[in-house]
């Protein structure tokens, strides 16, 4: 079987979908008509993928406010926050070019999903001609919701874990359910549990192992089956162009990410200074049987927060490194992260998130050619 390729998600939302967003934000536009621009620029992402030759297809997450947020709210500025949840919660994030990004804060229970993934799998559905995949959260990601200190009378943190692997859980399957044929989790709060940032206080709590254990309560809820087209997403984010935690030694998550019982893993390598040292850490603690699931290392052969544009060739010869270490039918190719995780990015390297989707196109294209190169020159 040749070499598989996938994308993680997101792309750049077009300047004008931005621009909606915004005037939704101010109440200029009805939410009807945010929903027809974020339905235009979904069907451009799918179609425009379809034409690059993308094996599985997403709609670039144009309708969700963000990879972390499209379960609890419509924007980036709050606008339409799920009941039980106030704005000023912790940091999720501080980026190297001093930008951050904020989760809400969870002022009781219960704690619901208001937007399920399997929405825009729905919709996906009918404008794609082939499959589709989509991308989840991660509960390790919205377990920061909860206060890091202390318990919201009322509502303990157990109560609320509780229901946050539940809705986690139905986000999957009801993805599944409408058609998805994978489902990646976005795991970016792996590399950051390390970091212990002085601003951001629960990156110096040591959370990597609970992040995990929480992840695995989820997974383990599907059979092997599922769980071969279950993966997890690795990244030092990818924001406006900027990264959260690549400063922090890979091998601090690597060593553990593959405990989780996922089938597979969309892992960040191509702007790692040493990649045959990630491929050789991948090949390392990678897994041949995960209760009953061998794990697939997709590694990325393209970094989206760099214009520039990435040859076939480059790729190949990665896939090519990287089958020196990794079992070559546990490889497969992907991009570092999403184009755009969040709404709101202008994508400065790029200039303009218009020019930053055409770039994209000609990256995953690059990825589709280098990929069927390896796979040629592999003998796959
Ligand atoms: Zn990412």
């Amino acid at each position: 079987m040749p070499i598989p390729t996938e994308l993680v998600g997101s792309l750049p939302r077009p300047m004008k979908l931005q621009e909606a967003y915004a005037a939704y934000d101010d109440g200029s536009i009805t939410f009807e008509e945010l929903q027809a621009e974020q339905n235009a620029a979904a069907e451009d992402s799918i179609h425009r993928l379809e034409q690059t030759g993308e094996p599985i297809v997403t709609d670039g997450e144009q309708r969700e406010s963000s990879f972390a947020t499209y379960p609890i709210t419509d924007t980036l500025a709050g606008t339409g926050l799920a009941d039980n949840l106030a704005g000023d919660g912790q940091f999720f994030a501080i980026f190297d070019d001093g930008h951050h990004r904020q989760l809400p804060r969870l002022t009781g229970g219960p704690f619901r999903y208001k937007t399920f993934a399997s929405e825009f799998v729905e919709k996906n559905k009918q404008i794609a001609n082939g499959p589709v995949k989509q991308a989840v959260i991660a509960p390790s990601m919205l377990m920061l919701l909860y206060p890091l200190d202390g318990e919201i009378e009322g509502y303990s943190r157990e109560q609320f874990l509780d229901d946050l692997c539940d809705e986690c859980e139905k986000d999957i399957r009801k993805c599944f359910d409408a058609g998805a044929a994978r489902v990646s989790v976005d795991f970016t709060e792996g590399r950051l549990a390390n970091k212990n940032d002085s601003r951001n206080p629960w990156t110096g709590k040591n959370m990597l192992q609970e992040f995990i254990d929480l992840n695995n309560r989820v997974l383990d809820r599907f059979s092997p089956e599922e769980r071969k087209n279950i993966g997890i997403h690795t990244c030092p984010g990818g924001d406006c162009d900027s990264v959260h935690s690549k400063e922090v030694p890979y091998e601090k998550l690597l060593s553990h990410m593959f405990d989780i019982n996922a089938g597979y893993f969309l892992i960040q390598c191509s702007s790692e200074e040493d990649k045959e040292e990630v491929y050789r850490l991948c090949g390392q603690y990678s897994r041949e049987d995960a209760n009953g699931v061998a794990q697939v290392c997709f590694m990325g052969v393209i970094d989206p927060l760099n214009p520039e544009v990435e040859t076939p060739e480059q790729v190949k010869n990665d896939l090519v490194t990287a089958a020196k270490h990794i079992p070559v039918e546990r490889l497969g190719a992907t991009d570092d992260c999403g184009f755009s995780p969040f709404s709101r990015d202008v994508k400065p390297k790029h200039g303009s998130p218009d020019f930053a989707r055409d770039v994209a196109m000609q990256k995953i294209s690059a990825r589709l050619e280098g990929a069927r190169m390896a796979s040629e020159e592999l003998g796959v």
